[in-house]
């Protein structure tokens, strides 16, 4: 496998990109390894292999990085990329992005006819919506592509099936008026990561119920949908004609139930780590960060790590959050800070400017982001995608081109190799 050499984006995704050495000092960076993005995508597609694949990007394509990552994704072979709002979809397109690109997340006086014009798929989940939508179609000249979006069972968005009639047959006139093509029926699942939860099967059973009512209404879509990650990982059934995967795209779990990213030879893209600023000697009975939570029980060196809350390291996961710092886990000591947090080192001199790796892969004894999951009592999709815009992405293994050169299909092997 050919190394691209890394670069260092600026926070914002449209930013400029520098070129720094991957020694280069940083106070904190998050490597974003666009091959294990790449492979993971392949793990997916194999899972669904007669389903297409939309790699959802939303919220910054869950802390990784929009644009890079969407690209990294269509390289290895997804067609679709999703997000949540119509903003983050447009900023899609603007980058040159020409892939399908469905945006579900729309509120009154959002930009349909921008939408429109920029060819997205936009869901539809409420009448209001299609009101808004086939306005904005007049205005454009030209049909809006639109889904319409079931609530099977989860509560949230979508439209209740006793409703689902009337959004049907309004969708289906604004069909034949030319104002809209309805290319997709789709919903979400509540529980997809308990395996054997009761309203798995049943939210099955109302989406075909409601897929069928509309077909049969004379709607013709391109693609049916249900499934995130874990349903797509564990429940063939609810494949249909596309599965949506954002977090194990990036080589997190689901959930620490359903298993770990290896247990599905997925491999986490994120490393987050930062340089250690300071290491000092402190006697017995010293307090430690805000609160004095944490108190020395014997001399020893603390190390302080310059990356807090405001980057996005979970203030609840204080006293508790794992750092692989000096070849040791070592745990926050006392309270994260906004900007910083400290580590008992327990006697150890690290030099300053060495390395404390709070998430990764895992293959270098660090701690993951399902370790921090636990640490902070949440999942491992916020642990990620909470990591603000103070730390930089550097990409690693990025492509330049469309594709992946035939033969460069990288597996796992090739990080053995490296
Ligand atoms: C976020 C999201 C997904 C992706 O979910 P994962 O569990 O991260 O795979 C799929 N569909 C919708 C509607 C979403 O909001």
């Amino acid at each position: 496998m050919s190394q691209t050499p890394p670069t260092q984006a600026a926070p914002t995704q449209a930013g400029p990109k520098t070129s720094l050495p991957r020694t280069a000092p940083l106070r904190a960076r998050a490597e974003i390894d666009l091959a294990a993005l790449r492979a993971n995508v392949r793990v997916l597609r194999d899972r669904a292999p007669h389903a297409a694949l939309m790699a959802v990007v939303k919220s910054d394509a869950y802390g990784h990085g929009m644009v890079p990552c969407a690209r990294a994704a269509l390289q290895a072979g997804a067609t679709w990329l999703g997000t949540a709002t119509p903003h983050e979809a447009l900023t899609l397109r603007a980058a040159g992005i020409t892939s399908r690109i469905m945006c579900w997340l729309w509120t009154p006086g959002d930009p349909w006819r921008e939408g429109i014009e920029a060819d997205l798929d936009m869901s539809v989940s409420a009448l209001w919506a299609l009101t808004e939508v086939t306005a904005a179609a007049r205005d454009a000249g030209r049909p809006a592509r639109i889904q319409l979006k079931a609530d099977t069972g989860l509560g949230r968005n979508g439209c209740q099936p006793a409703d689902w009639p009337e959004l049907v047959a309004a969708a289906r006139s604004a069909e034949d008026a030319g104002l809209v093509r309805v290319t997709g029926l789709w919903s979400h699942f509540a529980c997809a990561d308990e395996p054997g939860h009761p309203s798995i099967a049943a939210q099955l059973n109302v989406f075909r119920d409601m897929v069928t009512y509309a077909e049969k209404a004379g709607i013709e879509p391109e693609v049916r949908h249900i499934a995130n990650s874990p349903a797509t990982l564990t429940l063939p059934d609810a494949h249909f004609d596309l599965v949506r995967t954002g977090i194990a795209m990036y080589g997190v779990s689901p959930s620490p139930e359903l298993g770990t990213p290896a247990d599905f030879g997925l491999r986490p893209v994120m490393t987050l780590a930062a340089s250690v600023a300071l290491v000092k000697r402190v006697p017995a009975g010293h307090g430690v960060s805000y609160g004095h939570h944490y108190v020395t029980s014997d001399e020893t060196t603390l190390g302080l790590i310059p990356i807090g809350y405001a980057d996005g390291v979970p203030r609840h996961a204080s006293g508790r959050g794992p750092v692989l710092v000096g070849g040791s886990w070592r745990r926050v000591a006392g309270r994260v800070a906004m900007d910083q947090f400290v580590v008992d080192l327990g006697g150890q001199q690290v030099p300053e400017g060495s390395e404390a790796v709070l998430f990764g892969p895992g293959d270098r004894g660090e701690p993951t982001a399902e370790d921090w999951a636990q640490a902070a009592d949440t999942i491992g999709y916020e642990i990620v995608t909470r990591i603000g815009t103070r730390i930089p992405r550097v990409y690693l293994n990025e492509l330049n081109g469309l594709r992946e050169p035939a033969g460069m299909h990288e597996g796992f092997g090739d990080y053995d190799d490296e």
